[in-house]
């Protein structure tokens, strides 16, 4: 068939085959290298499910005659969309269901989703030149978190997806953030596209359009433009003319400031209980930006839901008492209450529905990097979580906490350490260290979560000693501890161990049953806090122990260290030429993914004028925005370790 020659793609290997699954007539397999086949099941249940769910949700058969998916034991992205012979890194194909955690089988789902998503998005219909390849991420994307939400509704992966969300706000408050869409004209740029605007910036927008036009006007202007473009090339323009036949909607002029310039609104409301009043700035950390976007906002008060198109600075706002801006949580900007309705909104928190929890601890965690919120406030919203079931809601309260133990002062952090096991403690003890019959999939996930915060970032000695004993029954039998549990017990053990317990996770690294684990046991010896073990690692990247796919995270992971980054990475300059020799092509950047968090002065000014010196191959924006972010965190160390502490009052 006519195809561009990207997805062409021919594999040499020692590869076994899976028997081939018949969807609805296109034989479907997995291949791998010998020994894997009990690892494949799950990978053909969801591939099966998204061929015939995309089949579907088009209206266009798949463009192929067979699908197979390729598992390749060191590959530098997470996959890769060849028509009909999609690749994947082990990781994500290949999983035991019985000792995997949730998260680990939901990556699998999306990757694969994700690709086969491609076989319509991107290889049926593709993007006239990079400057439209969100044309292709962006949805996958987008089909991807649909398709996993239909797959295992349990899982609850629009829920999940803020996470994705509030990342692709944290680059997109920069002064150096860029549109989603914008023109190419070199190798560099083009490969500088793959990063969380073009994903998860643009997989939002669509979500937003999609929640205002509607499911099945959407679907329907989707299987119009595939239909009109197959087998051949698109503009962003050419989607944007289908949506607008199939909904009457000016879509193209909506979507024109999301798509074609960088950054997004904040909206600041003030009012007294029946008139409000809505102003919008451009949502900067440093500095100012002076756009203005339509946006469109939900929201719900006493007198019930309601929406509202937010243009220009400042619009008025007539809604009952206790007024909720972004219903529902899935728009893209950030909201600020004034003093009165933050206390309101925050005494209401355990009544808001998931999404929205998640938007306002997201935002008030956002408006404390910004400066805007101290961070004693911040605390005071967590608090209000100890009873929070949603382990997706976790994240953004345990993620600000976790910045926070990283700028506290050192006589004031003993005390932060006791709000996290305050706030973790009384659920934690709920849940206890085994599953309860008829627990779901996310109750498992959520007593993992908090096992790790309260002996990770709460240093409970308890916790430390009972994840002692389960690591080694774990190692022991396998079948005898929930994967959960097991995998929160390593990764505590790991962050409170020392050169003996290095030893071990080496070990079982080397010999590690499936992919998750050798990623699990890995990642435990790079969490161990002692610079002689960090060393040891660095050796490993360089002679070649560890996998050059897994060199750019390990690296990011021994950089990022709390507490043993700045000596690692004083160790990473001297051998600079040979650690950045490592990875992959195109993925170097991912070497520098933790630089944000050193927040130390003096480290944060050497990091950054080591880069300007030695800029890594290929990477200028992705650096600027890295470096950026970490001067955000500087200023946040600045403000908070003077006054974060017991004696501090929140304003
Ligand atoms: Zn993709």
């Amino acid at each position: 068939m006519i195809m561009p020659t990207y997805l062409v793609a021919l594999i040499v290997g020692e590869l076994e085959a899976t028997d081939p699954v018949d969807v609805s007539g296109v034989p479907l397999r997995v291949l791998h290298v010998p020994g894997k086949a009990h690892l494949s099941e799950f990978a053909l249940d969801i591939g099966a499910f998204a061929l015939r769910y995309f089949t579907e949700y088009f209206g266009i058969p798949y463009p192929g005659d067979k699908l197979d998916m390729i598992a390749i034991p060191d590959f530098s992205h997470g996959a890769m969309e060849n028509l009909g012979a999609i690749t994947y890194r082990e990781t994500a194909l290949l999983v035991d269901p019985e000792t995997s955690t949730q998260a680990e089988r939901a990556r699998i789902a999306d990757v694969v989703a994700h690709e086969i998503a491609h076989m319509w998005f991107g290889d049926l219909v593709t993007m006239r030149w990079w400057n439209g390849v969100w044309l292709n991420e962006a949805f996958a994307s987008f089909m991807e978190t649909k398709c996993v939400e239909a797959y295992r509704p349990d899982w609850k992966r629009w829920l999940a997806f803020a996470g994705e969300r509030a990342y692709a706000m944290d680059i997109d408050a920069l002064e150096s953030t860029r549109p989603i869409e914008f023109d190419v004209e070199s190798p560099e740029q083009a490969s500088e596209m793959f990063d969380s605007l073009t994903y998860s910036k643009g997989q939002s927008v669509l979500r937003m359009l999609e929640v205002y036009l509607g499911e099945e006007v959407f679907r329907s202007g989707i299987a119009a433009y595939l239909a009109a473009h197959a087998y051949g090339n698109t503009e962003t323009a050419d989607l944007w003319r289908a949506l607008e036949t199939a909904s009457g909607e000016a879509v193209g002029d909506i979507m024109e400031a999301w798509v074609n310039r960088g950054g997004f609104p904040r909206l600041t409301v003030s009012g007294d209980g029946d008139t409000y009043r809505i102003e919008q700035e451009q949502f900067r950390y440093l500095g100012s930006g002076t756009d203005r976007w339509e946006v469109p906002v939900l929201y719900s008060s006493g007198d019930g839901p309601g929406r509202v198109l937010v243009a220009g600075d400042v619009t008025r706002l007539d809604a009952g008492p206790e007024l909720l801006l972004n219903r529902r949580g899935q728009g893209f900007y950030r909201v600020r209450y004034d003093a009165g309705l933050f206390d309101g909104v925050v005494s209401r928190l355990p009544d808001l529905v998931a999404g929205e929890r998640y938007a306002v601890v997201s935002d008030a965690w956002a408006n404390v990097l910004a400066g805007d919120l101290d961070g004693m406030s911040f605390v005071a919203v967590c608090r209000r979580l100890g009873d929070e079931p949603e382990p997706a809601v976790w994240e953004p309260a345990l993620g600000g906490l976790s910045e926070l133990d990283r700028v506290v002062a050192p006589g004031a952090r003993p005390w932060l350490q006791g709000v996290v096991r305050d706030l973790v403690g009384p659920l934690a003890d709920r849940l206890g260290w085994e599953p309860q019959p008829g627990e779901s999939d996310l109750d498992r996930k959520l007593r993992g979560r908090l096992i790790t915060a309260r002996g990770i970032l709460g240093r409970d000695t308890e916790t430390a000693k009972l994840a002692t004993e389960v690591f080694e029954t774990w190692l022991d039998r396998r079948d005898a501890v929930d994967g959960e549990v097991g995998a929160a017990a390593v990764a505590v053990v790991a962050a409170t161990g020392g050169a003996a317990e290095f030893e071990r996770f080496v070990e079982l690294y080397r010999t590690a049953a499936s992919p998750q684990d050798e990623v699990r046991f890995l990642r435990a010896a790079v969490s161990v806090p002692d610079p002689a073990t960090a060393a040891r690692v660095v050796e490993m990247v360089i002679d070649g122990t560890v996998r050059r796919q897994d060199s750019p995270w390990v690296l990011a992971g021994l950089i990022g260290h709390r507490d043993t980054g700045p000596a690692t990475w004083e160790l990473i300059k001297h051998r600079w030429d040979e650690v950045t020799a490592t990875p992959p092509p195109q993925t170097t950047r991912r070497v520098i993914d933790y630089i944000p968090y050193r927040s130390e002065p003096e480290v944060a000014a050497d990091i950054e004028a080591w880069l300007q010196d030695h800029p890594l191959p290929g990477v200028t924006k992705y650096a600027a925005q890295q470096i950026e972010r970490m001067r955000v965190r500087v200023g946040l160390r600045e403000r908070e370790a003077p006054r974060l502490g017991p004696g501090a009052s929140s304003s």
